[in-house]
């Protein structure tokens, strides 16, 4: 199976694990998935955040803010202490505006009529998920996949509290291979 190694991954459980696996790679060569405003922009629409349009500078604030997020994960996982550079950048984001709901009434019906949101209002709502997960119950399942070479962070919600790969498609049948030809 051939695996589009710059797709973005959609496995984290949560809009901030999935935003910092843009990078992925990261104990090795560092796979940057997020090269363009335009992927921003991609990133943003399959994340369910709206269709935004983004720049070079959109794109230098988001990666700022996710490399911010993966160093504060780390702190939650005992890694590293958490930095108040790194809560700075995120509070900073999270206070922005992001755009309010709002209704339209359309053929006598009442439908959704929110406004377009802006990148801003994007990485807004990626820092309030932030603040949410790095807080809240699911910051202790927040789990690293156990193949060195992947670095997928995710929320464990398996019953069991024992998911150790990001997907049992990749990493999991790829370790299953690699216990199978080395006999103990
Ligand atoms: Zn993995």
């Amino acid at each position: 199976m051939a695996v589009d190694l710059l797709a973005f991954p959609f496995i984290g459980g949560r809009t901030t694990l999935d935003f910092v696996a843009t990078l992925g790679k990261r104990s090795t060569a560092k796979l940057e998935r997020m090269r363009t405003p335009e992927d921003l922009a991609r990133w943003a629409e399959l994340a369910g955040l709206g269709t935004i349009s983004a720049d070079e500078a959109d794109l230098e604030a988001a990666r700022l803010l996710r490399e911010a997020l993966y160093r504060l994960v780390l702190s939650t996982l005992g890694r590293a202490p958490a930095r108040p550079a790194d809560v700075g950048m995120v509070n900073k984001w999270a206070a922005q505006d992001a755009p309010a709901p709002a209704l339209a009434i359309r053929s006598r019906a009442l439908r959704r009529n929110d406004p377009a949101p802006t990148a801003s209002a994007v990485l807004a709502a990626t820092a309030r998920d932030g603040v949410e997960l790095l807080t809240g119950p699911e910051a202790a399942s927040i789990r690293e996949c156990e193949d060195p070479a992947c670095t997928l962070l995710f929320v464990d919600t398996s019953r069991s509290h024992r998911r150790r790969w990001c997907s049992m498609n990749v990493c999991g049948a790829r370790n299953k291979m690699r216990t199978l030809r080395t006999p103990n």
